[in-house]
């Protein structure tokens, strides 16, 4: 099967040759390198400051999303998601069940969030911080960081920004975006398994952490933050994934850092985006993000169209959940994918065209 779905993608060849070989024990000077190497590579390409943490979540991006509400607001804050998608609906489950008071800023459909949607909620000071998903995946949108970032500073607000699907594909600066929490998943540009998802926390986010008792064993990020110091997880973690994330990371410091794989993906979505041209499909966003491209068929639904390309030709594109499920589908351009593969699912397309069936 060739896969543009948004996770889990390809791994490359020094990726998957570790998922072959059995999994180490990890309480051992040997594991806790790794790990601290994993932070060190992580706070590199996240581009934060040297006071930052970063904590690796067994559990997938959800893990670390929730984790991160938990441990870094109380009842006492007051948060501003922003949800322009299943990923921003999700910010706001968490605070429901959490009992965090929000208050949800929903931007216009396949546009990104702009300084009239901030405006009513600029210079109250009953907001403590904003949680953003910076690509909203579900919708392929990519918000403006800038905009989000300056307005959070202006406000003093703790800034929480889920790049899940945007670490390693669009430029992030977490000091210069005074960013508190940035989270990302092993099974996104990543292109490790799915299992573990990581969080980069400011000195901000870390003295929230310890400042109050979270009700949680598993989501205790104080226990985290203590064992990790060492190289080491409160619990036994998902020890063949991170040794791949390890893999991932040298190979990407090896390849030119993480500009370098900025712009390989950058150049995998601006290659298929250039050849989509003259097919029946209409691009819904206004904001594109690097990891993905959203999709409307004009001519047949995104479920048949999912179907088709899944069964007759072994190609996964990525469909859509909930309200959209039949009017979108995305193609992805994370994970070990080239050009000539955008050549292949273009192909794929012609001969549907041909088809009569798109
Ligand atoms: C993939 C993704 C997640 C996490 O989803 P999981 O299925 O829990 O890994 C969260 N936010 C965004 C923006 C994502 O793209």
């Amino acid at each position: 099967m060739l896969n543009f779905t948004v996770g889990p993608v390809h791994s490359t060849e020094s990726v998957r040759a570790i998922g072959a070989q059995d999994v180490p024990y990890f309480r051992t000077p040997e594991f806790s390198e790794v790990m601290l190497e994993n932070e060190r590579l992580m706070k590199k390409f996240a581009k934060a400051a040297d006071d930052a943490r970063a904590l690796f979540i067994t559990g997938s991006g959800s893990a670390s999303m929730e984790a991160s509400v938990m441990n870094v607001f109380t009842k006492d804050d007051h948060l501003l998601v922003i949800n322009g998608g299943s990923f921003g609906h999700r910010f706001v489950e968490i605070c429901q069940i959490h009992d965090i008071p929000y208050t949800e800023i929903v931007p216009a459909f396949g546009k990104g969030v702009t300084s009239e949607d901030l405006a009513p909620f600029d210079g109250d000071s009953r907001y403590t911080g904003l949680l953003v998903n910076v690509d909203e995946t579900s919708m392929g949108i990519l918000y403006d960081l800038d905009l989000l970032s300056a307005f959070c500073q202006k406000n003093d607000l703790i800034f929480v920004v889920d790049a899940i699907s945007s670490f390693l594909c669009d430029p992030i600066h977490m000091a210069d975006a005074h960013i508190d929490v940035l989270l990302t998943g092993s099974q996104k540009a990543l292109a490790c398994p799915p299992g573990v998802s990581i969080m980069v926390l400011s000195k901000r986010a870390v003295d929230r952490i310890y400042a109050h008792e979270v009700k949680s064993l598993y989501f205790n990020l104080q226990s985290a933050l203590d064992n990790g110091a060492r190289g080491q997880t409160p619990f036994t973690p998902a020890v063949g994934i991170l040794l791949q994330i390890h893999q991932r990371l040298l190979d990407i410091e090896k390849a030119g850092g993480v500009e370098a794989e900025i712009e390989r993906v950058a150049h995998q979505a601006e290659d298929f985006r250039s050849k989509i041209k003259g097919l029946p499909f209409e691009v819904v966003s206004g904001s594109l993000p690097n990891a993905v491209t959203p999709l409307m068929p004009t001519t047949i639904k995104a479920t048949d169209l999912f179907q088709i390309l899944k069964d007759e030709y072994h190609i996964w594109v990525c469909p859509n959940g909930g309200e959209y499920a039949e009017k979108i589908f995305r193609v992805g351009h994370i994970g070990n994918l080239t050009p000539a593969d955008n050549d292949t699912l273009i192909a794929a397309f012609n001969d549907l065209k041909k088809r009569g069936l798109i």
